[in-house]
């Protein structure tokens, strides 16, 4: 079954039509600028050069209607109609407590979807526009949603509540919720295939470190815990986003610089992280590398307290497991960039990773960079979050 995989943001749409038996991609693309002017489609047929278009895109519903056109037209299409898309699958940000797995998107659970808004602002309704658009394009063609949360709802509650008054919890349920979810769940069980290991005999931690960046505690196959949080805020230092601090930072800035709540957060999520650090000068992590070896101090020092920092998070995921079997690194820094894994490198020498700075050359591929025999398996897996979210559909379809 053809399976189209959409990632829907405020003014973007990413899309992977995917050939869920051979799992085979036959075409992806981005819908870039949305409701802004300037509207424009990338689209990549398997094997070919990727094609750039302008095209007037002013709502989700014509983007979608163009990708279905693009994906159907002879020149640039693969399938011949719409009547060869089995379903669609979108990728959902927030599904709070509600959705512990991956769901048919009817009416009623588009109702709780919506009630998830409040905790992800910036991502939910834009998800949701991506299915409203869908539903009008493609009537009858079911749709799946696939939560980027819901991975982590292993979680125990040790590792879910914040130290604060526990009626907020009940109230409002601010809690640890994490995210990258379907990046964790793939990359955890790619690992254990690769080792040729069965996962739910393995501790393992994995490590999205792309933009944004999370690592999570996966035990015998269930996330225990994650450094995301209520938002995808806590955690890591990122690219542009803060990560943990102490709160009190907040009131502190707010008084000095007569800050609002709202110019505060973008703050922390836009202009923080390594970016932040290393004085406004990136937020990529290429760019980081080249300005350290060229000298560039505050660019050496962004990477540094990057890569400290998921340290700790390593040692303190080894703690909660009580030991540690396999690290995984994947997302553009962890699958790419040697830099910040041989910085990391440093934090985690003494679990006994002994990775060989040979094979940590290597970009973009499934690898071992720990030397046989080591007592922690530290390896690279590429993760594949849109496979996930098609695999997924199938299944949710199969069951329907
Ligand atoms: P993501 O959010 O997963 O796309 O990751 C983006 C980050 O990955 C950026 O900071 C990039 O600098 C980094 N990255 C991507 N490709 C490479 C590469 N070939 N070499 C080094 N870093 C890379």
């Amino acid at each position: 079954m053809n399976i189209l995989v959409l990632n829907c943001g405020s003014s973007s749409l990413k899309y992977q039509l995917i050939d869920s038996d051979s799992e085979k991609i036959l075409a992806k693309g981005l819908c870039e600028r949305i409701g802004i002017e300037g509207s424009l489609l990338t689209h990549q047929r398997a094997g070919e050069e990727k094609r750039k278009r302008q095209a007037d895109m002013p709502d989700h519903t014509t983007a979608v209607r163009l990708v279905i056109d693009t994906l159907t037209a002879p020149e640039t299409g693969v399938i011949s109609s719409l009547r060869e898309i089995g379903a669609v699958g979108h990728r959902v940000v927030h599904g709070g407590e509600a959705f512990a797995g991956s769901v048919l998107l009817t009416e009623e659970v588009l109702k709780t979807v919506e009630a998830c808004n409040d905790l992800a602002p910036l991502h939910n309704p834009a998800n949701l526009i991506g299915v409203r658009a869908c539903q009008e394009s493609m009537p009858g063609v079911p749709m799946v949603g696939v939560f980027d949360t819901a991975f982590h709802q292993t979680m125990p509650e040790k590792a879910y509540l914040y130290g604060i008054p526990y009626e907020y919890y009940q109230q409002y349920k601010v809690r640890r919720y994490g995210f990258h979810g379907t990046s964790h769940d793939y990359v955890s069980k790619r690992a254990a295939e690769i080792l040729g290991r069965d996962v739910s005999e393995l501790k393992i931690i994995v490590c999205h470190l792309g933009n944004g960046a999370s690592v999570s505690a996966v035990k015998y196959g269930e996330s225990v815990d994650t450094s995301m949080g209520l938002t995808p805020l806590e955690g890591l230092i990122m690219g542009t986003r803060s990560g943990d601090l102490d709160p009190s930072i907040l009131q502190f800035l707010a008084e000095k610089e007569q800050l609002s709540f709202g110019e505060l957060m973008e703050i922390l999520n836009k202009k923080s992280g390594v970016l932040g650090l290393s004085g406004g000068f990136s937020s990529d992590f290429r760019d980081l590398a080249e300005a350290s070896a060229q000298g560039n101090e505050r660019a050496r020092v962004a990477l540094e307290a990057y890569a400290y920092r998921v340290g700790k998070y390593i040692g303190a995921y080894a703690a909660a497991m009580n030991g540690v079997d396999v690290i995984a690194l994947t997302a553009g820094a962890g699958e790419n960039n040697a830099e910040v894994r041989s910085l990391l490198g440093q934090y985690i020498e003494y679990l006994g990773t002994n990775i060989n700075p040979e094979k940590n050359k290597i970009r973009g591929e499934e690898v071992i960079l720990s030397d046989e025999g080591s007592k922690v398996v530290t390896m690279v897996v590429p993760t594949n979050e849109e496979l996930v979210i098609a695999r997924e559909t199938a299944r949710i379809i199969g069951k329907n």
